[in-house]
């Protein structure tokens, strides 16, 4: 069966970049996929995040998901402390994956900065809880922005190295010798990597200190306006072709912006906008991101109105969760040969 996994950190600040990198492309894998669509406030804890505010941003990435179109009675939403088997098997991949693997990633020496005695050890295995997340389900899929391209190639290293170190005791235990599939990455579309909007050589991101360097799915029209208005470009019109968006990285940026919400491509929206001034086009992307953001922020208002919804959607997503992750780990704790009742 093809299943995809994927996961949204509450970290606060939801941005157009998770929606177009991540959010919407899950809305849209729901008719052809198993999919399974956690909050992954695990991930969450590797930074300091303040208890009050980790909990209502666990119900604010639940909120999106489902404003944005997720139905969690058809597949599976939930947070990932609820299951117990991500922290089990991320265990057991700390004891597969290699430091020197980890000291590559990329992700990592962002975060850490100059700064790399002082972060926590969570940080630095990061991308084994998130190997842990994906093989927990056998996800065969994961759709994902850009930035986490280099973990999923390690997830994939892990599920290699898992299979091959203890290839015999898995064709023991009656598997199938591709125990963790290879996973694949589904990255596409004009937005797989959003940039800042007052720098176009940094991602969109939760953690940005400017709040205008990212539009957030909470935004009202005015903001949403506002930031557009003033997001950084150069002096020059819109190019005709795709290929003169090329040294321009800010103008690429919010004609990838454009073309993702609407569901177009780069090459259409150059057709309508090329060669005329960059304003009017701004004009137009402040229309059409306020025409579909401006639904999504309402309903997610909304559903926050009731927690203990929210929380019942978690739990009963949790609990369906557990079997698909229980058994994966009794099949581990069989393979590595740890003892169980
Ligand atoms: P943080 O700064 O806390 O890491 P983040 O904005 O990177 O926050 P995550 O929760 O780490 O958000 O990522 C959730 C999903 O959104 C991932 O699939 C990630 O690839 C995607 N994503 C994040 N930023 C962007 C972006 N700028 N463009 C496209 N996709 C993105
Ligand atoms: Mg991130």
């Amino acid at each position: 069966a093809e299943r995809v996994f994927s996961g949204v950190q509450p970290t606060g600040n939801l941005h157009l970049g998770n929606y177009l990198g991540a959010i919407k492309r899950f809305v849209s894998l729901q008719d052809s996929y198993e999919c399974i669509y956690c909050v992954v406030d695990m991930h969450a804890i590797t930074v300091w995040q303040d208890p009050a505010e980790l909990k209502r941003h666990t119900r604010e990435v639940t909120a999106a998901f489902i404003a944005c179109g997720i139905d969690p009675k058809r597949h599976i939403v939930f947070n990932q402390s609820q299951v117990s088997g991500h922290a089990e098997l991320a265990w057991i991949f700390n004891c597969v994956a290699r430091m020197g693997w980890m000291n590559r990633m990329t992700q990592f020496k962002e975060k850490a900065g100059k700064d790399r005695e002082n972060v926590s050890l969570g940080l630095f295995a990061y991308p084994s809880l998130m190997a842990a997340d994906i093989l927990l389900y056998r996800a065969t899929h994961v759709p994902v922005g850009e930035d986490q391209k280099q973990h999923l190639e390690l997830t994939r290293d892990i599920a290699q190295k898992f299979n091959v170190d203890f290839g015999p005791s898995i064709v023991a235990n009656g598997h199938n010798d591709t125990f963790f599939p290879m996973t694949e990455p589904l990255i596409a579309g004009p937005a797989t990597r959003v940039m800042s909007l007052r720098d176009g050589a940094k991602k969109m991101s939760k953690s940005d200190a400017s709040d205008n360097s990212r539009i957030n799915l909470t935004d009202d029209a005015d903001t949403i306006a506002a930031k557009i208005r003033k997001a950084k470009t150069d002096p020059e019109p819109l190019p005709s072709e795709e290929e003169g968006l090329k040294a321009r990285p800010e103008a690429d940026n919010l004609v990838g912006i454009y073309a993702a919400l609407n569901d177009t491509t780069k090459q259409a929206v150059l057709g309508e906008y090329g060669g005329g001034q960059f304003s009017t086009f701004k004009m137009a992307l402040v229309d059409l991101a306020v025409a579909k953001l401006g639904p999504i922020g309402e309903e997610m208002q909304r559903l926050m109105g009731d927690v203990s919804a929210i929380d019942a959607i978690l739990s009963e997503g949790a609990d369906r969760a557990r079997v698909i992750a229980d058994k994966t780990i009794r099949d581990v704790k069989d393979i590595v040969g740890m003892v169980r009742g």
